[in-house]
């Protein structure tokens, strides 16, 4: 018998770090090695080469960038660099000499050469090794998938235009068919992030493209979600900035074609600050134009996030902060410190905020949104809701015939309260709240489940399942 002995195939390990957006392009790349018949390593030692997908937002995310390197170097030695710091090669290059390859964000014919010549490609990879939806770094019940990316604001905290360039959206009819193929390949729910959502298909001057179904489809924010809305996935919209046409979006949420969630990062609420900060969609009405939108859809959550001690942050400026925010009673609230980010306007600003006052105002914004979010959560207990399920406790088996010693009957093989954790229609994947479920028993991971909400606390809901909703 003759055998043939496939080559072992060269193995990448992958550090992904920096926001989701940066996940998706990890997948990409991955997703492209794989199919050119590479393995992953889960860890330092079995890999022939490591990638490390860096984000250089921050001047602390630079940071942990170069950290992550280092560790790879340390731990390895064959490290290949990608991602926002690929801008500053030379901050690396002076610091890791023996780095073998720096590419930048979205480069990726440029890292998947580089790891072509770091591990070269196994001589027979015929197999396709790629699943169907690509090859995917978030669980496979979820997937993030990216319409555009750059942005075609400047705002003056910010270096992500000089990182990425200009908005470039891309085709709807090719995002249909990537979601349709994730949705195929198990994807309940689909979250929509780029720079700027609301300015999705700007740049295409929203041109409709011909959908394979028949009729045609716009780059447009709102003709958008309504296709994605059709595909049978949740649909949750993330970097939604308050234009006025996103109150077109509302009446899908009402329609049940989209979530009930908005992501917009507004960032402050002083009109004066906003200006300063240069931000988009800079609209003094918006807390009229939520309670609109919350008069339409009951259920609406909003989450955002603000940065507090920007450069000439006045006492007056946070205290209409802290008044805003206990208006709009915002369902899910992060806050940032100012921190300066080399490049970027606000970096020299006169009357830069002192770091004890940041935190102090930190501190405020923080209390008032525990306090916030606790009322809100309160208020649903005893309310029946959806809930997907990300993770179920392993079961153990208990024989408790054995336990109590009796050798007379058939054992009976019990298990352990089984308990889940999911997530409701109103908590994104990491950066929201969760739902913990107690008698999960025969739930897995992807199912949608009717819950009764039976406790809440400042973050999360806890509950019991009902029914299987869809499976
Ligand atoms: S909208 Fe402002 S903060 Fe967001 S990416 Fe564009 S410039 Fe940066």
């Amino acid at each position: 018998m003759n055998v043939t002995t496939l080559p072992k195939p060269p193995r990448v390990g992958l550090v992904s770090l920096g926001c989701p957006k940066n996940l998706v392009d990890s997948e990409r790349i991955m997703t492209k090695l794989r199919s050119d018949g590479y393995d992953m390593s889960p860890d330092y030692a079995g890999a022939d080469v490591v990638l490390v997908n860096t984000c250089g937002f921050l001047d602390s995310a630079k940071e942990e960038s170069l950290e992550a390197i280092g560790e790879a170097i340390a731990e390895n030695g064959r490290v290949v660099v990608t991602g926002c710091m690929g801008k500053e090669a030379d901050v690396i290059r002076e610091r890791f000499p023996d780095v073998l390859a720096i590419t930048g964000a979205h480069e990726y014919e440029q890292v998947v050469g580089a790891v072509h010549d770091a591990a070269p490609m196994p001589a027979n990879a015929f197999l396709n090794l790629v699943p169907e939806g690509g090859l995917k770094l978030t669980p496979r019940h979820y997937s993030y998938l990216k319409i555009s990316e750059g942005c075609n604001h400047r705002c003056a905290f910010c270096i992500i235009p000089h990182l990425r360039g200009d908005l470039v959206s891309r085709r709807p009819d090719a995002i249909l068919r990537e979601a349709e193929k994730l949705v195929a390949a198990g994807t309940r729910e689909l979250l929509v992030i780029s720079q700027d959502t609301s300015a999705y298909g700007v740049d295409m001057r929203h041109k409709a493209f011909p959908l394979k179904s028949g009729g045609e489809v716009r780059a447009h924010m709102t003709d958008l979600s309504r296709e994605l809305g059709k595909l049978g996935a949740w649909v949750r919209l993330h970097y939604v900035y308050p234009y006025p046409h996103v109150n077109d979006v509302i009446p899908l949420m009402a329609e049940g074609l989209v979530l009930p969630y908005l992501d917009i990062p507004f960032q402050h609420a002083s009109p004066d600050v906003l200006r300063r900060m240069r931000r988009p969609a800079n609209d003094a009405k918006v807390l009229q134009r939520i309670r609109a939108w919350r008069e339409q859809v009951p259920d609406l959550a909003i989450r955002s996030s603000f940065v507090v001690g920007f450069p000439g942050e006045t006492d007056q400026d946070f205290a209409y902060l802290l008044n805003w925010l206990e208006e709009a009673r915002l369902d899910r609230v992060g806050a940032f410190k100012f921190e300066p980010v080399e490049g970027a306007p606000a970096t020299s600003m006169d009357d830069q905020v002192p770091a004890e006052l940041k935190q102090e105002r930190y501190e405020a914004v923080m209390a008032l949104s525990a306090r916030i979010s606790a009322e809100k959560l309160a208020a649903k207990v005893g309310s029946t809701i959806d809930v997907l399920i990300d993770r179920v406790d392993d079961v153990e088996p208990v024989d408790e015939g054995a336990d109590r010693g009796h050798f007379d009957a058939p054992h009976a093989v019990h298990h352990h309260e089984v308990g889940a954790t999911g997530r409701s229609k109103a908590d994104a994947p990491e950066i929201d709240g969760e739902v913990h479920l107690r008698d999960a028993r025969g739930l897995k991971p992807g199912d949608i489940v009717s819950v009764r909400i039976e406790d809440a606390d400042e973050h999360d809901l806890y509950g019991v399942p009902l029914e299987t909703v869809a499976d």
